[in-house]
């Protein structure tokens, strides 16, 4: 299929493009990597009257380092960040989880504003932003704010977002050093969506976790924090009974839905099972 007519616009600053869409009333998209747009467009699920194409915005395609972050222009494409040092020195669990993004077609266009504002709950960038407590700097013609990535994602393919922000950049904190991670997915084949996905982080002390942040993806109609699953195991010594324990917990937290690739009493089998290996393999490597 063919999308319906639309007008196409290429605005040289963000506050041009944020007037384009404000112009647009709730009937302009903007275009990024149009890995998730296009396809929307050509079914026709969307037929917005403007596209406001943001590729040619300066200034948005960095990757930039302070000492307590990594910051993300919002043009940034998922390649770039799987294949940067940077990322891979200071947020390994990034860079792992980037690898399971689709194909590399798809990850040399698609951007990492574009997911967090497409907010599939079966996507790795939004799990990845609740994992890291991430903050989006986000633009409108009202001036710039910042919002947090808890906020963002309000229900499946829905966010916080008013139909004239425009993301430019976002920060993600990067973990204390030390901090043990792992990334564990099932998908049907590789590249496609995740049936579950599951990201940690680990901070230790001795035999004890200090702290622990669970994402998951895949498990809801949003992304998910596994707080009660954090609490069980914050302070705890570690072992497999902790890690079961924790790895029970976070059931109660997830929502899975059966649908065309698995029930949702596979998913809940997926999320245990997930959780309990990301766990041992994050303790691993935390020191
Ligand atoms: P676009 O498609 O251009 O836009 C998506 C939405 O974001 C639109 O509503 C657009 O208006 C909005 N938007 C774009 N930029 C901004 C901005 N700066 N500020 C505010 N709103 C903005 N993703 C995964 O995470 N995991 C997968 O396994 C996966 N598999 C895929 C498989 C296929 C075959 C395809 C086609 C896509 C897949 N994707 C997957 C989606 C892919 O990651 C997309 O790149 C991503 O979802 C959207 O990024 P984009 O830059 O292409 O955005």
């Amino acid at each position: 299929m063919k999308p319906a007519p639309f007008r196409y616009l290429a605005p040289r600053t963000p506050l041009e493009a944020c007037a384009a869409l404000a112009a647009g009333e709730g009937n302009a998209k903007l275009l990024a990597g149009g890995q998730s747009l296009v396809p929307m467009l050509n079914f026709r699920l969307l037929e917005p009257a403007v596209l406001v194409d943001i590729n040619r915005l300066p200034g948005l395609d960095t990757i930039e380092a302070t000492a307590d972050a990594i910051h993300i222009g919002a043009l940034v494409r998922h390649r770039d960040v799987e294949t940067s040092p940077l990322i891979a020195e200071r947020l390994p669990v990034v860079a792992e989880a980037l690898r399971h993004v689709a194909h590399f077609g798809v990850r040399n266009r698609g951007t990492i504003a574009g997911s967090l504002a497409h907010a599939d709950p079966a996507a790795e960038w939004p799990m990845l932003a609740r994992l890291l407590d991430a903050t989006l700097t986000v633009q409108s013609t009202r001036g710039t704010r910042a919002v947090s990535a808890h906020d963002l994602c309000v229900a499946p393919l829905s966010t916080s977002l008013a139909s004239d922000d425009l993301i430019l950049r976002v920060t993600l904190p990067c973990p204390p050093a030390g901090t043990g991670w792992s990334f564990e997915e099932v998908s049907r084949r590789p590249g496609d969506f995740a049936m579950c996905a599951v990201a940690i982080l680990i901070e230790r002390e001795g035999p004890r976790c200090r702290s622990v942040r669970i994402a998951l993806a895949g498990v809801g109609g949003t992304p998910v924090r596994a707080r009660k699953a954090e609490s069980t195991l914050a302070d705890r010594t570690f072992d497999d009974a902790a890690a079961a324990d924790a790895a029970r917990a976070t059931l109660d937290d997830c929502t899975p839905q059966t649908d065309l690739h698995g029930s949702a009493e596979y998913r809940m089998h997926l999320i245990e099972h997930l959780v309990r290996r990301g766990l041992a393999a994050a303790w691993q490597r935390a020191r």
